[in-house]
């Protein structure tokens, strides 16, 4: 492999080329428990077949620990120091990696082809009937643009698009940089675009179907123009620039079709997905076959679990699995008749059905035991939050500032101020990152207790 004959690692020669804390197929990240490798799901989409490679890998070369992630991709943890090439290598031999990418492919271009995939779908795009679209092919015809363009490389690992086909089921709280969402009506499917946001916020304009690659592309080109050293996402240079110079920057490349005054867009509005969707079963077709949704407690599964759920898939469904953005995944193409077994299979893995179970109203970083940077255990406080968890109340534990369980701001936020103890957040409507803040440096005991007293309390410093 000739990547492995270099006489510095992958990971050095990575961070010296394209310098990024953020983890990929090649670039495995270090972490206080080893190191971190995310793989990057197109869709979510993961074959039973490649879930058993998947797990397989991360006994062979890591932990066996492994993550769903916000953005509906997988991460194994705990990789051996040593290892991380050959999980790369085995990794992309099992078909991980992107398009025409090979164990023989220098390790940078399989870095920025790999990076160049963040594209979110909903878990539901080419299944759910009343979509407006597939946006599969689409996301693949975006990908396979920015990967054939050198200058996009210098695109941040972390640059994202959200392509939304009007599925019963979206992620509308994570921004995107760059975000489409088919129009509901007409003959000729027409995408709203919009910028730093998400489809649940206004739309700058529409484009149709056959124009959105050249547009993305005259886009990006007119973004990367216009980016400082430090612009690294599109509301950066959207700080600096006005739109109308964006847009112009873009008119300048060639083949941006955007449509500023489509009437279409007047009554726009993206409803947010109800919770319920995302775990139990759920018909879609009218012979009541659908999917059945689940969750692993705080995202973390282990390698046999997933070896079991692509059994089960293989089983119930048509053998694949989605991963979905709340760090949950689904069976889809499930025959009404099987799904009662499903769930049941699902319960006996460990993995959360039901919105009733209070870990399903839990997000939690990696905490200290896997990150240096983390002031308190997350993992084990939520766990013990759950058993106190006042009824539909959503919380997000982060160990610091950076949130990197979730992308966007909870109902409420407990930070981490010392071990054991968190400073207390509840969403409020100001920009800030995590709301407004209620009470300082409590136990998991009383945050709980002031979780129960919310909104009723007057015990807000
Ligand atoms: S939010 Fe902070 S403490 Fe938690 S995993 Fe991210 S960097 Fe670490």
């Amino acid at each position: 492999m000739k990547h492995e004959t270099k006489p510095v690692s992958p990971a050095a020669a990575l961070a010296a080329l394209r310098p990024s804390a953020c983890p990929g197929l090649v670039r495995v990240v270090a972490a206080r428990d080893g190191g971190l490798c995310r793989i990057r799901l197109p869709g979510g989409m993961l074959s039973a077949a490649r879930a058993r490679a998947l797990a397989e890998a991360a006994l062979a070369h890591a932990s066996g620990v492994l993550e769903l992630t916000n953005r509906a991709n997988v991460q194994i943890r705990g990789v051996r120091a040593g290892e991380e090439a050959a999980l790369s290598a085995t990794l992309i031999g099992a078909g991980f990696g992107p398009d025409g990418i090979d164990a023989a492919s220098p390790v940078e271009h399989a870095c920025a082809a790999d990076e160049l995939r963040n594209v979110m779908l909903s878990p539901l795009a080419g299944i759910d009937p009343n979509a407006s679209c597939d946006t599969s092919g689409l996301a693949a015809a975006l990908i396979d643009m920015m990967q054939r363009e050198a200058r996009f490389a210098a695109l941040s690992p972390k640059f994202a698009l959200q392509l939304d086909g009007g599925e019963r089921m979206a992620m509308l709280e994570h921004p995107h940089d760059i975000w489409l969402a088919a129009l509901p009506h007409g003959a000729r499917v027409r995408f709203a675009l919009g910028l730093a946001g998400s489809p649940a916020t206004q739309p700058i304009g529409t484009l149709a179907s056959e124009d959105i690659c050249a547009s993305i592309r005259a886009l990006l080109h007119a973004f990367l123009d216009l980016a400082s050293a430090d612009a690294t996402r599109m509301r950066d240079v959207l700080a600096t620039h006005s739109l109308d110079a964006l847009l112009q920057r873009a008119r300048d490349h060639g083949g941006f079709a955007l449509m500023r005054d489509d009437a279409a867009l007047h009554a726009w509005r993206r409803e947010a997905s109800p919770a319920g969707l995302r775990l139990g079963a759920h018909a879609l077709h009218a012979d009541g076959s659908g999917y059945v949704g689940a969750q692993p407690a705080l995202g973390r599964l282990d390698a046999p679990t997933l070896h079991a759920l692509a059994t089960l898939a293989e089983d119930s469904g048509d053998a694949t699995l989605r991963v979905t953005p709340w760090q949950g995944l689904l069976l889809p193409n499930v025959p009404a008749r099987v799904m009662p077994a499903a769930l049941e299979r699902l319960h006996a893995l460990g993995l959360i059905v039901s919105r009733d179970d209070p870990l399903a109203r839990l997000i939690a970083c990696t905490g200290s035991t896997g990150c240096a940077k983390s002031r308190a255990d997350t993992k084990a406080d939520a766990q013990r939050l759950a058993a106190v968890l006042p009824p539909g109340v959503e919380a997000h534990l982060t160990g610091c500032e950076r949130s990197c369980a979730a992308a966007h701001c909870a109902p409420f936020t407990l930070l981490a101020s010392e071990p054991d103890h968190y400073d207390l957040y509840e969403r409020d409507d100001t920009q800030s990152r995590f709301g407004r803040l209620v009470a300082r440096n409590l136990t998991i005991e009383a945050a709980a207790l002031a979780l129960a007293q919310r909104p009723r309390s007057t015990q807000d410093v």
